[in-house]
């Protein structure tokens, strides 16, 4: 068996946290505009689409947008650093359990398929020490597209462990039916938790494969990802 799962990082693998409020401070500084911040839905999504659908909100434009992405992320990830340790993220239930007993697992490889900038998630998980156990991944700060995030991930396994993990050896882990799409559009298979804003009948609607209402049975989720 030989399996590469790659997991998503908010509402799957931990919640909280204060990043919505460093964004937001990063996009006053940067832009002197939000959009419509407390409203705009976030989930699923990668951190410089959010920016940009915010900005077009908030009437710039997208030669605007891109000028000012690289210092929006260079403020996001110090606000995120500075704010992390008085606003921790929590895991998620069974978390530490499963991904511990999955990086100790033969022929696993662990990696993260996330909209967060590469940074951003490293920072998340560090403050649980979850960071270093995913050595490779697909980030918001690859690709706007959350559907480029799988190709980029197995491209980085590929190069990491001189493996070519095939469709069935491969599960995409997350929260939203994004998570599920972007798996579903390069032919892996899906696991979805229902520990973000979306519940079981979405996640099943979206087609994933395989639906928990979350991993606090961490013995079975391991058993399902690494099965067949
Ligand atoms: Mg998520």
């Amino acid at each position: 068996m030989r399996r590469l799962l790659l997991f998503d990082v908010d509402g799957t693998l931990v919640r909280g946290g204060p990043a919505k409020v460093a964004f937001h401070e990063a996009l006053v500084a940067t832009y002197s505009a939000t959009g419509p911040i407390e409203v705009h839905e976030f989930s699923g999504k990668t951190d410089p689409q959010i920016a940009r659908e915010l900005l077009r909100l908030a009437g710039l434009d997208d030669a605007s947008i891109d000028a000012g992405l690289p210092s929006l992320f260079e403020r996001y990830v110090d606000g995120l650093r500075d704010r992390l340790p008085a606003a921790p993220v929590e895991v998620l239930p069974g978390v530490h359990e499963l991904v511990e007993s999955l990086a100790e697992a033969a022929d696993v490889a662990l990696g993260l398929v996330t909209g967060n900038v590469l940074e951003g998630a490293r920072l998340k998980l560090a403050g649980p020490g979850l960071d270093g156990l995913f050595e490779i991944g697909g980030f918001g700060s690859d690709s706007e597209e959350r559907n480029d995030l799988p190709g980029i991930a197995l491209e980085r396994a590929r190069e990491r462990w001189n493996v070519h993990f095939g469709p069935d050896e491969v599960f995409v882990i997350g929260d939203t039916p994004r998570d599920v799409e972007c798996g579903r559009a390069h032919g892996l298979r899906t696991l979805a938790v229902a520990t973000g804003s979306y519940g079981d009948r979405e996640l099943r609607a979206a087609g994933a494969d395989v639906v928990l209402a979350d991993f606090s049975d961490a013995r079975a989720a391991r058993d399902l990802l690494l099965a067949g």
